[in-house]
């Protein structure tokens, strides 16, 4: 480190002391790095500020030697978002410290909470209380709030609850200047001037960094019914969705597709996971109904499981359905989730993939399906598509694992070809070539080729506006 350099982290370390700087060299790895362990970056220096008044400092300190900050939360993303450059000129500021409940308004239906609570903690305080926090994703035992919110994060609710810029009313943020912008207002309705707020969500960190955030609460669910259901085309799952929303009086609240191939990696790799129907399907879906009418209230005792199985029977009849399971407990419902949720970490440890997060209408995922099996297959037949995701939203992680044996270096050889080849059928079908998981690092190029020059210009100069310095999150989402 240069005299210079240690002068600055002695500037920091005089902000947030002893504890909120990670010096050792081991312990700094994992904010270094991406879950996906694509990239591998450097830092000046790796902080933890325990307050917003710290943060605040820090930016602050940042700002003067024109110093670049990587807000950090669970570093859960896929995006490479949250990992410094190679440089070794950034730090990383994570927000893992702030991890304080502030206060549950159960009349009112919201939680305030600090940046750096992990999300599965909120969903638990939210039951504590009788209420819901309904954001659900399968990182949420690490991920944390203020990443769902720089990421607008999607998960397993969406159809039913929006996703996260629809579950949150109010912000505290932290400016690129260091300035404290206190918007943690619990209003259901605010037209005053510009949304602040929306501008911040979903923004990756680029203009500013999450303190604090006001959540909307929802009552909890007292009623769940799910299912694991063979389905013999992507067709049957869509008209089969369409159907349910009706049948379960609008309570729909996941829906998931997955394909027999990401079934079988996920059988590979999942210690303990097995198959809940005898035989093979090419295409499962997964179902959840919920609602807030207890089951055996009168009128309604047979409750939702029975009026799903009434729906899944009909549409077996039709055809819609091959075969199906309805879970009796809890157990055997997280044992069905469990296949669905762990897709990414049986992708991961099969060896290298690509991932494509990508969303159309919902009417056309059929055909989008079909044509992009077939645009992936052209460029690489021995590529193994490992497409699944939240059928409800119209969202496909329409990935391709490298073949059988295959190392990186000689799968990516054929990356930008197979994922030209999928986001050029998206656009065609007006779809969107980043769903849920946001742009980070890895699909800035994606987003300057297929964002019209007036949408990247408006960025831009958003972007400017805000951070006049490129300090917060540079080279992130847009270059400026
Ligand atoms: P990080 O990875 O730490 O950061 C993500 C981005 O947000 C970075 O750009 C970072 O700089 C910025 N950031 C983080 N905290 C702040 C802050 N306080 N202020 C400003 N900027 C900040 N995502 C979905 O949407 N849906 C899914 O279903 C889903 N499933 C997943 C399953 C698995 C197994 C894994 C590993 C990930 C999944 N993800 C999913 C991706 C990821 O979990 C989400 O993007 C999540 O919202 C990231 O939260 P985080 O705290 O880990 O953020």
């Amino acid at each position: 480190m240069t005299a210079n350099a240690s002068v600055f982290v002695e500037k920091l370390r005089s902000v947030v002391g002893d504890k909120g700087l990670v010096t050792d060299a081991r312990a700094r790895h994992p904010y270094l790095t991406d879950w996906r362990e694509n990239y591998l970056g450097t830092a000046l220096a790796v902080v933890r500020p325990a307050t917003t008044e710290e943060v605040a400092a820090v930016v602050k300190v940042c700002a003067a030697e024109k110093v670049a900050i990587v807000p950090q939360g669970g570093n859960t993303g896929f995006m490479g978002g949250a990992t410094p450059d190679e440089s070794g000129r950034e730090i990383v500021l994570s927000l893992a410290r702030m991890s304080r409940i502030l206060e549950v308004d159960t009349i009112g239906y919201s939680m305030t909470v600090e940046a750096g609570v992990v999300l599965k903690t909120i969903q638990e305080e939210a039951a504590a209380h009788d209420r819901l926090f309904p954001l659900s994703l399968a990182a949420e035992g690490s991920c944390t709030i203020g990443g769902n919110l720089s990421t607008n994060a999607g998960g397993v609710q969406v159809l039913h609850y929006g996703n996260a810029r629809q579950l949150v009313l109010g912000l505290e943020v932290v400016t690129p200047a260091g300035d404290i912008w206190n918007g943690l207002r619990a209003l259901k309705k605010d037209n005053t001037g510009y949304d602040l707020r929306d501008l911040y969500l979903g923004a990756e960190g680029t203009l500013g960094i999450i303190t604090k955030a006001v959540l909307k609460l929802w009552p909890k669910a007292k009623d769940v019914a799910t299912s694991w259901i063979a389905v013999p085309t992507p067709d049957a799952a869509v008209e089969l969705l369409s159907g349910a929303h009706a049948a379960s009086e609008d309570n729909v609240t996941s829906c998931e597709l997955m394909s027999r191939q990401g079934i079988d990696l996920v059988l590979k790799h999942l210690p303990g996971a097995a198959d809940p129907l005898t035989d093979r399907h090419d295409w499962y879906v997964l179902l959840e109904w919920s609602s807030t009418r207890a089951r055996r209230e009168a009128g309604n005792e047979g409750g939702l499981t029975e009026k799903m199985e009434g729906y899944l029977g009909e549409a077996m009849e039709k055809g819609l359905v091959l075969d199906a399971a309805i879970a009796q407990n809890e157990a055997q419902a997280r044992a069905f989730w469990a296949l669905r949720e762990n897709h990414s970490e049986a992708q991961k440890r099969e060896g290298p993939s690509l991932k494509h997060d990508i969303s159309v209408a919902v009417s056309r995922i059929p055909s989008f399906m079909r044509e992009g099996l077939a645009a992936m297959k052209k460029v690489l037949p021995e590529g193994r598509p490992v497409p699944f995701g939240h059928v409800g939203d119209g969202n496909l992680h329409f990935n391709c694992q490298a073949p059988a044996g295959w190392d990186k270096a000689r799968f990516m050889k054929h990356g930008d070809a197979i994922s030209r080849a999928v986001y050029d059928l998206v656009v065609s079908y007006g779809g969107s070539i980043s769903a849920e998981h946001g742009i980070g690092r890895l699909k800035v190029d994606e987003l300057a080729h297929y964002r019209s020059k007036i949408e990247l210009d408006v960025m831009r100069t958003l972007k400017r506006a805000l951070d006049p310095q490129n300090i917060m999150n540079p080279g992130k989402i847009v270059r400026v």
